[in-house]
C-alpha cells in the first residue's frame, strides 16, 4: 500500500486522504475508515490511477455514493477510489467538456424530443432527476430518493417503480489502465440491478437518451414515487437501501416477514420494522459483523423454510 500511495501522490488531478469514516463514505455509516481514499478528477486522472496501480499490482475498489456499500470492520488493505467534483455535470456531446447540468440542459435543441444528455460519473443522481423533471424531460423519475451517483447507478443498474437506468442508458464512458472508450449499453447485460462492466473500468459518464413529457406529468410521478418511498421505506434510519433483491418467486420482504426477521436485531443492526427488506443502523457503534451475521442468518432461514436462495443486493466489501 505504501508504494501504492506514493505513486499516487505524484499524479495530477487525484487527491489523496487518510482515516476517512464509513459515515462519511457509506450511507449506512458501518465499517472502519478508510485506510487510503484517493479522489480524481479527472478522466485522465482515472488512467493513470489504473495504470499506476496495475502497474504495482496493487488490487483497488471503486466507491460511488456509498449507498449500496457496507464496508467492513477491520481496516482496508487496498485503497479505495472515489471521483471528484472534476466528474460532475453534464454536456451536450459524449466525453465534452462538463458544465453544470442546468447550464447543458437548457442548451438542448428544444425541438428534439429524445435530446441525448451525456452525464458525469460523480453526478448526484437525486439532483439529475429533479432537474431533469423540473424540465420536463422524461427517463429518470424513477430516480427520486436514490442516493446514488450516476456511475454507481450504472454500474447496479438502478432502479424503482418499474423503470431503471438501463430504459435511457445509450453508452457508458470507460477509464482504464489501457486508455478510454464508449461501450454501447447494449453491450453490458443489463438486468435487473446487474451490469457487467469490463474488470477494472471505472465509469466516468454515461449517454442518456431522454423523452419530451410535460412538466406536470413529470412532476406528478416523481412527487408519488417520493410519497410511496416515506410511506414505505425507514428514512429515517442510514441503512444501504433494499438488503436482498427480489427472487422471482415472490418479494425478499415477504419472505423476511413471513420468516420472522421484521424487526430482527443483531447488536445495533435491525431489519426494519417498516419494510423487511431494509437493515437499518440503530447506533453509531453497529458492527459491520452484525449485517454479516443478520444476512446469514436471514439467507439460511428463507432457504430451509421457502426453499429460496436469497441473494444480497447490498455489497459487503
Ligand atoms: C435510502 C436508499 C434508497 C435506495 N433505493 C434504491 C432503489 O430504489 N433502487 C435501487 O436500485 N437502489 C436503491 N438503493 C441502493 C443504491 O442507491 C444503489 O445501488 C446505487 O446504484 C448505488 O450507487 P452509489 O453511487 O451509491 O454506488 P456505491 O454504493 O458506492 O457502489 C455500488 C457499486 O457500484 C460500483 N461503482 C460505484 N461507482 C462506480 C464507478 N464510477 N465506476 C464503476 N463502478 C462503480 C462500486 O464499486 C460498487 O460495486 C438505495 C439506497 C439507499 C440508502
Amino acid at each position: 500500500m505504501k508504494a501504492a500511495e506514493a505513486a499516487l501522490a505524484r499524479l495530477d488531478g487525484v487527491v489523496l486522504r487518510h482515516g476517512v469514516s464509513a459515515k462519511e463514505l457509506t450511507t449506512f455509516g458501518v465499517g472502519a475508515a478508510t485506510t487510503l481514499l484517493a479522489e480524481l478528477n479527472s478522466i485522465e486522472a482515472c488512467r493513470s490511477v489504473c495504470r499506476s496501480l496495475e502497474e504495482l499490482a496493487q488490487p483497488w475498489k471503486m466507491l460511488g455514493g456509498g449507498s449500496n456499500v457496507v464496508l467492513p470492520d477491520a481496516a482496508l488493505d487496498y485503497p479505495v477510489l472515489r471521483l471528484g467534483r472534476g466528474l460532475q455535470g453534464a454536456a451536450l456531446e459524449d466525453g465534452g467538456r462538463l458544465l453544470p447540468v442546468e447550464g447543458a440542459v437548457n442548451l438542448l435543441n428544444q425541438s428534439d424530443e429524445e435530446p441525448r444528455l451525456y452525464v458525469g460519473a460523480a453526478t448526484s443522481l437525486m439532483s439529475l432527476s429533479r432537474l431533469l423533471t423540473s424540465k420536463g424531460l422524461s427517463g429518470f423519475e424513477f430516480a427520486s430518493g436514490i442516493p446514488a451517483t450516476v456511475g454507481g447507478a450504472v454500474a447496479m443498474n438502478a432502479g424503482a417503480h418499474g423503470g431503471c437506468i438501463a430504459d435511457a442508458l445509450v453508452s457508458v464512458h470507460v477509464a482504464e489502465a489501457a486508455g478510454e472508450s464508449f461501450i454501447d449499453a447494449s453491450e453490458l447485460s443489463m438486468g435487473y440491478r446487474t451490469c457487467e462492466l469490463p474488470a477494472g473500468t471505472i465509469v466516468v459518464g454515461a449517454s442518456f437518451r431522454l423523452r419530451r413529457r410535460g412538466v406536470e406529468d413529470c412532476r406528478k410521478q416523481r412527487r408519488e414515487n417520493l410519497m410511496y418511498r416515506k410511506r414505505t421505506q425507514p428514512l429515517h434510519l442510514p441503512s444501504a437501501g433494499s438488503v436482498f433483491r427480489n427472487p422471482s418467486q415472490a418479494s425478499a420482504g415477504e419472505l423476511l416477514e413471513d420468516c420472522g426477521f421484521k424487526g430482527r436485531r443483531c447488536g445495533g443492526i435491525e431489519f426494519s420494522q417498516m419494510h423487511a427488506n431494509w437493515l437499518v443502523r440503530l447506533s453509531a457503534e453497529a458492527k459491520s459483523a452484525e449485517v454479516a451475521q443478520l444476512l446469514e442468518a436471514a439467507m439460511q432461514e428463507v432457504r430451509s423454510r421457502k426453499s429460496i436462495d436469497l441473494q444480497p443486493e447490498i455489497r459487503l466489501w
